[in-house]
């Protein structure tokens, strides 16, 4: 199969959908690769990285998408991409599809298949190729956080693992999924006390049986929510409800129990958020306060670790690309279920029928 991979024009986005490992892979398995020059710059991936693995380097965006077959790439595509795909292309990528009517309409009149990253689903309901991303933020919450509590920055000025003699920072976790977990697991490495909340009890386990002592589980409701804001310096958001907006576990009226300079990370943004005062933010302009609560909401935080995120999501979606270009989306969404799960578009017509729910379309 001849396969594309596009520089990313949307905007700040330096990940790039294949690594030259991927290409490697590809090309073992007498693939054609083309990728756009300098796509995978931002990644720390040079032109003559891919070249040495057997890729095709094509001058612009229009040769690449006119050369191949299957697209593999990050983001959606953004208009000026929209009469480049053509009936016969596959196109793997991100799509969130139900967040734009625009790009759905345009797919849909484009008659490509359309494979989204974030539907892909394992049989216990898990995302494959959304977990990665999770753990990226969840993992750089803290590390922002830390960050935002310095006081030049209008932080409360506290480090988060204190020093001999001085007791360490205090951080509450909402949700112990992927994120939260890794927020803790990171929280915890650097000495911090963790509190992590979630409403499932067999997660609460999980981590009382994994993490180490000064990592404390609670049951989260609003009244220990309330409490325990009082007194922690810095507060992350990773609460999912599958499908539905993040509840509101923090409200307006609750940031005056806080401490000034207190950090609140809102990893659950995309979301929505959970804390009721999150608007999105940009890596550029990633804070603003509130009551004197520092607030950091930037929707796409693996963006800011292109070298990191790329690998981490080109390892997990990888072992699809293959099966696609080895057998064809047909056959390889045959025999595979969680692949099928991620067709969204094809042909033309709405396959993920949640998409058309979210336009009150009739499918
Ligand atoms: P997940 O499904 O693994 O975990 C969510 C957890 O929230 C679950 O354990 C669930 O039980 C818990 N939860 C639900 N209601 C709760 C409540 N009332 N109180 C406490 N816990 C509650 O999800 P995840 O992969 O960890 O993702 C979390 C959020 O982070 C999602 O909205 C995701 O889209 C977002 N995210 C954002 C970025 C970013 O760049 N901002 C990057 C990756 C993921």
């Amino acid at each position: 199969m001849k396969i594309g991979v596009p520089k990313e024009i949307k905007n700040n986005e330096n990940r790039v959908g294949m690594t030259p490992a991927g290409v490697y892979e590809l090309t073992k398995n007498n693939h054609k690769v083309y990728v756009q020059k300098g796509a995978g710059l931002g990644s720390g991936f040079f032109d003559e990285d891919y070249e040495e693995v057997g890729a095709i380097i094509l001058d612009t965006i229009g040769e690449v998408y006119a050369s191949a077959e299957m697209i593999v790439k990050v983001k959606e595509p953004i208009e000026v991409e929209y009469d480049l795909i053509q009936p016969h292309h596959v196109v793997f990528t991100y799509f969130h599809f139900a967040s734009s009517e625009p790009l759905t309409k345009a797919m849909l009149k484009s008659k490509a298949v359309c494979i989204a990253y974030e539907t892909v689903e394992d049989e216990d309901g898990s995302l494959p190729l959304l977990t990665p991303m999770s753990e990226v933020a969840g993992r750089m919450a803290i590390q922002q956080g830390a960050k935002f509590l310095e006081k030049p920055i209008k932080g409360r000025g506290v480090l988060l693992g204190g020093v001999p003699g001085v007791p360490p920072g205090k951080v509450l976790v909402l949700g112990a999924g992927t994120v939260g977990i890794q927020a803790a697991k990171m929280a915890a490495g650097l000495g911090a006390h963790v509190t992590i909340m979630d409403i499932n009890m067999k997660q609460l386990r999980y981590v009382n049986d994994v993490m180490p002592n000064h990592v404390v589980t609670e049951f989260s409701s609003e009244f220990n929510i309330r409490n325990r804001i009082k007194d922690h310096d810095l507060i992350v958001g990773g609460v999912l409800i599958k499908g539905a907006k993040a509840p509101k576990l923090i409200t307006r009226d609750m940031l005056k129990d806080m401490r000034p300079g207190t950090v609140i990370v809102d990893v659950a943004v995309d979301q929505g958020g959970c804390i009721e005062t999150t608007k999105a933010t940009t890596h550029e302009n990633p804070t603003y306060i509130i009551d004197d609560v520092v607030h950091y909401c930037v929707a796409n935080m693996p963006g800011a670790v292109p070298y990191t995120s790329t690998l981490a999501l080109t390892n997990v979606t990888l072992p699809y690309v293959l099966r696609l270009a080895n057998q064809g989306w047909e056959v390889a969404c045959a025999k595979d279920q969680s692949l099928r799960k991620g067709i969204n578009i094809a042909n033309g017509k709405i396959i993920y029928e949640e998409i058309a729910e979210a336009f009150n379309w009739s499918v």
